[in-house]
Protein backbone atom coordinates (compact mmCIF):
# COMPACT_ATOMS: atom_id res chain seq x y z
CA UNK A 1 0.00 0.00 0.00
CA UNK A 2 1.40 3.16 -1.25
CA UNK A 3 1.68 6.28 1.08
CA UNK A 4 -0.21 8.51 -1.23
CA UNK A 5 -3.22 6.20 -0.69
CA UNK A 6 -3.79 6.85 2.79
CA UNK A 7 -5.72 7.92 5.27
CA UNK A 8 -3.93 9.02 8.25
CA UNK A 9 -4.93 10.39 11.48
CA UNK A 10 -2.41 12.28 13.21
CA UNK A 11 -2.54 13.22 16.76
CA UNK A 12 -0.26 16.22 17.57
CA UNK A 13 -1.22 18.74 20.04
CA UNK A 14 2.17 20.53 18.80
CA UNK A 15 1.89 23.24 15.81
CA UNK A 16 4.81 23.22 14.20
CA UNK A 17 5.25 19.38 14.09
CA UNK A 18 1.76 18.94 13.03
CA UNK A 19 2.07 21.26 10.35
CA UNK A 20 5.72 19.68 8.90
CA UNK A 21 4.01 16.21 8.98
CA UNK A 22 0.79 17.07 7.94
CA UNK A 23 2.89 19.42 4.65
CA UNK A 24 4.87 16.48 3.97
CA UNK A 25 2.35 13.52 4.38
CA UNK A 26 -0.17 15.42 2.07
CA UNK A 27 3.01 15.86 -0.67
CA UNK A 28 3.19 12.63 -0.48
CA UNK A 29 -0.62 12.38 -1.44
CA UNK A 30 -2.09 10.59 2.18
CA UNK A 31 -5.17 12.80 3.26
CA UNK A 32 -3.96 13.48 6.51
CA UNK A 33 -6.80 14.23 9.96
CA UNK A 34 -5.20 16.47 12.46
CA UNK A 35 -6.49 16.25 15.83
CA UNK A 36 -4.85 17.85 18.59
CA UNK A 37 -7.15 15.75 21.65
CA UNK A 38 -7.54 12.46 23.02
CA UNK A 39 -11.36 13.09 22.97
CA UNK A 40 -11.53 14.45 19.44
CA UNK A 41 -9.30 11.67 18.01
CA UNK A 42 -11.14 8.84 19.50
CA UNK A 43 -14.37 9.94 18.01
CA UNK A 44 -12.55 11.16 14.53
CA UNK A 45 -11.25 7.36 14.32
CA UNK A 46 -15.03 5.69 15.31
CA UNK A 47 -16.65 7.67 12.23
CA UNK A 48 -13.77 7.92 9.55
CA UNK A 49 -11.70 5.06 7.61
CA UNK A 50 -8.20 5.46 8.65
CA UNK A 51 -5.91 3.22 7.26
CA UNK A 52 -2.76 4.28 10.31
CA UNK A 53 -2.70 6.28 13.29
CA UNK A 54 0.04 8.61 14.10
CA UNK A 55 -0.24 9.42 17.70
CA UNK A 56 1.89 11.86 20.42
CA UNK A 57 1.75 10.63 23.75
CA UNK A 58 1.81 14.03 25.46
CA UNK A 59 -1.19 14.85 24.75
CA UNK A 60 -3.51 18.55 26.66
CA UNK A 61 -6.42 16.36 27.83
CA UNK A 62 -5.24 12.52 28.04
CA UNK A 63 -2.05 10.61 28.12
CA UNK A 64 -1.40 8.99 25.01
CA UNK A 65 -0.86 5.85 26.15
CA UNK A 66 -4.36 5.70 27.61
CA UNK A 67 -5.62 6.17 24.37
CA UNK A 68 -4.21 3.51 22.59
CA UNK A 69 -6.34 0.99 23.60
CA UNK A 70 -9.46 3.50 22.83
CA UNK A 71 -8.21 3.96 19.24
CA UNK A 72 -7.95 0.20 18.58
CA UNK A 73 -11.69 -0.59 20.28
CA UNK A 74 -12.48 2.66 17.65
CA UNK A 75 -10.99 1.51 14.94
CA UNK A 76 -8.44 -1.27 13.37
CA UNK A 77 -5.82 0.98 11.96
CA UNK A 78 -2.19 0.53 13.06
CA UNK A 79 -0.66 3.04 15.24
CA UNK A 80 2.39 4.43 15.01
CA UNK A 81 3.61 6.53 18.50
CA UNK A 82 5.48 9.53 17.62
CA UNK A 83 6.95 11.03 21.00
CA UNK A 84 10.23 13.04 22.58
CA UNK A 85 9.73 10.18 25.40
CA UNK A 86 12.38 8.02 24.73
CA UNK A 87 13.19 6.40 27.75
CA UNK A 88 13.03 2.36 27.14
CA UNK A 89 10.20 1.91 29.60
CA UNK A 90 7.93 4.50 28.11
CA UNK A 91 8.16 2.46 24.80
CA UNK A 92 7.39 -0.42 26.54
CA UNK A 93 4.34 1.14 28.26
CA UNK A 94 3.18 2.32 24.71
CA UNK A 95 4.16 -1.13 22.66
CA UNK A 96 2.44 -3.15 25.45
CA UNK A 97 -0.53 -1.00 25.34
CA UNK A 98 -1.06 -1.60 21.56
CA UNK A 99 1.12 0.66 19.92
CA UNK A 100 2.76 -1.21 16.54
CA UNK A 101 5.58 0.50 16.63
CA UNK A 102 7.66 3.93 18.03
CA UNK A 103 9.62 6.36 17.14
CA UNK A 104 10.98 9.04 18.67
CA UNK A 105 11.09 12.78 17.97
CA UNK A 106 12.92 14.45 16.56
CA UNK A 107 12.84 12.09 13.09
CA UNK A 108 13.50 12.15 9.67
CA UNK A 109 10.33 12.24 7.13
CA UNK A 110 12.21 9.38 5.61
CA UNK A 111 12.54 7.23 8.89
CA UNK A 112 8.59 7.82 9.15
CA UNK A 113 7.51 6.96 5.97
CA UNK A 114 9.89 3.69 5.69
CA UNK A 115 8.24 2.99 9.42
CA UNK A 116 4.61 3.38 7.99
CA UNK A 117 5.21 1.02 5.24
CA UNK A 118 6.96 -1.39 7.36
CA UNK A 119 3.93 -1.66 9.43
CA UNK A 120 1.30 -1.59 6.77
CA UNK A 121 3.40 -4.19 5.26
CA UNK A 122 2.62 -6.24 8.58
CA UNK A 123 -0.85 -5.31 9.15
CA UNK A 124 -1.76 -6.25 5.77
CA UNK A 125 0.05 -9.40 5.76
CA UNK A 126 -1.13 -10.64 9.62
CA UNK A 127 -4.75 -9.95 8.83
CA UNK A 128 -6.62 -11.03 5.31
CA UNK A 129 -4.57 -14.30 4.84
CA UNK A 130 -5.82 -16.74 7.50
CA UNK A 131 -4.46 -20.23 6.17
CA UNK A 132 -0.70 -18.56 6.73
CA UNK A 133 1.01 -22.08 8.35
CA UNK A 134 4.15 -21.17 6.68
CA UNK A 135 6.72 -17.96 6.49
CA UNK A 136 9.66 -17.96 4.72
CA UNK A 137 11.57 -14.91 3.82
CA UNK A 138 15.66 -14.38 3.94
CA UNK A 139 16.16 -18.18 3.73
CA UNK A 140 14.01 -18.87 7.11
CA UNK A 141 11.17 -20.89 6.98
CA UNK A 142 8.93 -21.58 9.46
CA UNK A 143 5.78 -23.72 9.03
CA UNK A 144 3.49 -23.63 11.89
CA UNK A 145 1.36 -27.09 10.99
CA UNK A 146 4.48 -28.96 11.22
CA UNK A 147 6.40 -26.91 13.47
CA UNK A 148 9.43 -27.65 11.17
CA UNK A 149 12.25 -24.74 10.83
CA UNK A 150 14.80 -24.22 8.07
CA UNK A 151 17.71 -22.16 6.85
CA UNK A 152 18.93 -21.83 3.79
CA UNK A 153 16.86 -25.43 3.13
CA UNK A 154 18.47 -26.86 5.85
CA UNK A 155 16.43 -28.25 8.96
CA UNK A 156 17.26 -26.67 12.01
CA UNK A 157 15.83 -29.14 15.05
CA UNK A 158 14.50 -26.37 17.74
CA UNK A 159 12.86 -27.74 20.86
CA UNK A 160 9.25 -27.09 21.97
CA UNK A 161 9.96 -23.71 23.60
CA UNK A 162 12.74 -22.29 21.27
CA UNK A 163 9.54 -23.38 18.48
CA UNK A 164 7.33 -21.06 20.62
CA UNK A 165 9.30 -18.19 20.78
CA UNK A 166 10.26 -18.07 17.60
CA UNK A 167 6.66 -18.28 15.99
CA UNK A 168 5.54 -15.61 18.27
CA UNK A 169 8.27 -13.29 16.61
CA UNK A 170 7.55 -14.54 13.50
CA UNK A 171 3.87 -14.26 13.59
CA UNK A 172 4.53 -10.65 14.20
CA UNK A 173 7.76 -10.42 12.02
CA UNK A 174 8.99 -6.77 12.17
CA UNK A 175 7.23 -5.34 15.05
CA UNK A 176 8.74 -5.30 18.44
CA UNK A 177 7.40 -7.40 20.70
CA UNK A 178 8.43 -6.40 24.14
CA UNK A 179 9.84 -9.16 26.56
CA UNK A 180 6.56 -8.92 28.94
CA UNK A 181 4.65 -9.81 26.13
CA UNK A 182 6.94 -12.33 24.72
CA UNK A 183 7.07 -13.86 28.09
CA UNK A 184 3.39 -14.15 28.44
CA UNK A 185 2.90 -15.93 24.89
CA UNK A 186 5.52 -18.40 25.75
CA UNK A 187 5.49 -19.02 29.10
CA UNK A 188 2.34 -17.65 30.37
CA UNK A 189 0.81 -15.09 32.30
CA UNK A 190 2.75 -15.92 35.27
CA UNK A 191 5.83 -15.37 33.19
CA UNK A 192 5.97 -11.79 32.43
CA UNK A 193 8.66 -10.88 35.11
CA UNK A 194 11.05 -13.85 34.13
CA UNK A 195 13.29 -12.30 31.82
CA UNK A 196 16.32 -15.08 32.49
CA UNK A 197 14.01 -17.07 30.47
CA UNK A 198 13.97 -14.97 27.53
CA UNK A 199 17.78 -14.26 27.27
CA UNK A 200 18.34 -18.09 27.76
CA UNK A 201 16.41 -19.04 25.17
CA UNK A 202 17.08 -16.30 22.91
CA UNK A 203 20.42 -17.42 23.07
CA UNK A 204 19.50 -20.88 22.63
CA UNK A 205 17.79 -19.55 19.61
CA UNK A 206 20.68 -17.36 18.14
CA UNK A 207 22.93 -20.28 18.01
CA UNK A 208 20.93 -22.47 16.30
CA UNK A 209 19.77 -19.78 13.86
CA UNK A 210 22.65 -17.06 13.27
CA UNK A 211 25.85 -17.41 11.39
CA UNK A 212 27.15 -15.25 14.38
CA UNK A 213 24.86 -14.82 17.23
CA UNK A 214 26.95 -12.00 18.46
CA UNK A 215 26.20 -10.49 15.55
CA UNK A 216 22.36 -11.71 14.96
CA UNK A 217 20.60 -11.06 11.58
CA UNK A 218 17.14 -12.62 12.10
CA UNK A 219 16.65 -11.89 15.97
CA UNK A 220 17.42 -8.67 16.93
CA UNK A 221 17.77 -7.13 20.64
CA UNK A 222 15.78 -3.66 20.90
CA UNK A 223 17.69 -2.82 24.36
CA UNK A 224 15.83 -2.54 27.45
CA UNK A 225 12.36 -3.32 25.25
CA UNK A 226 12.72 -6.11 23.24
CA UNK A 227 12.92 -8.37 20.58
CA UNK A 228 12.17 -7.99 16.75
CA UNK A 229 12.59 -10.38 13.77
CA UNK A 230 14.49 -8.52 11.20
CA UNK A 231 12.07 -7.99 7.91
CA UNK A 232 14.16 -6.13 5.13
CA1 LIG B 1 2.58 16.74 22.76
Amino acid sequence: MAIRDLQILLIEDDTHIRSILTTALAAAGAIVIPATRGKDAHRIASESKLDLVLLDLGLPDMDGVALIPLLQQACDAPIIVISARFQEQQKVAALDAGADDYLTKPFGIDELQARMRSTLRRSGRATPRPSRSRYEHQGLSVDFDTHQVCLAGKPVHLTPLEFRLLAVLVRQAGKVITHRQLLREVWGPHHEEDDHYLRIYMRQLRSKLEANPAQPRFLLNEPGVGYRLFVE
